[in-house]
């Protein structure tokens, strides 16, 4: 069910998934939207095969996106991401014993680390859960996609062919330099803001479903063993 669409009585008794995502830039030929469009398409995918269990919330779109860099993205800082979270969370929190936050940007994990920890190591009757896309490409098909690489590009595709201009893929040059997200930014290692480490990225639709399949077959395994 989704959570816009629900009256006050309907929502009870839910379980509240709320997608997180990003606004940044995803190379020359993916939406700034990337993280967005396909942790939205896994938590419809979820709410579709679960609707009466699950309550989904809107995505959060404006996220940390700073190891960007130079290039663009629109987002906030850290310390305004975790009071966010955590004011939303204090006021589910009065409806709800429970919470899923659903993933989709590597820049939000350290920040909903942290958010788990203040939340879950201060409340006994009220727990946050946090399912993470990020690192499923590598799971799943051993694929080094860090950024706007392979897994992105096909899942996009799969979503929505359109939203992909693979012609501008051409002229981009896949050298990364050492340190990205640790010491330097996206910029710094790749002009082209693209961090697929397997070298050319290679589009593949199919890929793309498997992994969107995969994801979502987990979570909802990961939401019925929650035994709620
Ligand atoms: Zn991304």
């Amino acid at each position: 069910m989704l959570l816009i669409y629900s009256t006050r009585d309907e929502i009870k008794g839910k379980i509240p998934l709320i997608p997180i995502g990003s606004i940044e830039q995803h190379g020359p030929h993916l939406p700034m939207g990337t993280d967005s469009i396909i942790v939205e398409e896994i938590a419809k995918r979820v709410e579709r095969s679960m609707r009466d269990k699950i309550l989904l919330f809107p995505t959060i779109y404006y996220t940390c996106s700073l190891e960007h860099g130079n290039l663009p993205y629109f987002g906030v800082s850290y310390q305004t991401l975790f009071n966010y979270l955590l004011d939303l969370l204090e006021k589910i929190k009065d409806y709800f014993p429970l919470a899923i936050i659903l993933n989709g940007h590597g820049g939000n994990e350290s920040l909903l680390d942290l958010v788990r920890r203040q939340v879950n190591f201060t409340n006994s009757n009220f727990k946050v859960y946090i399912f993470s896309l990020v690192g499923k490409g590598k799971q799943y098909f051993n694929v080094n996609d860090l950024h706007a690489g392979t897994v992105e590009s096909s899942v996009i595709k799969r979503i929505n062919s359109d939203l992909v201009r693979e012609e501008k893929l051409k002229e981009v040059n896949y050298e990364v330099k050492q340190g990205v997200f640790e010491t330097i930014t996206t910029s710094e290692a790749n002009p082209f803001g693209i961090i697929n480490l397997d070298g050319e990225i290679k589009i593949n639709e199919q890929l793309g479903e498997e992994f969107i399949k995969r994801a979502t077959e987990e979570l909802i395994n990961f939401i019925n063993s929650l035994n709620f």
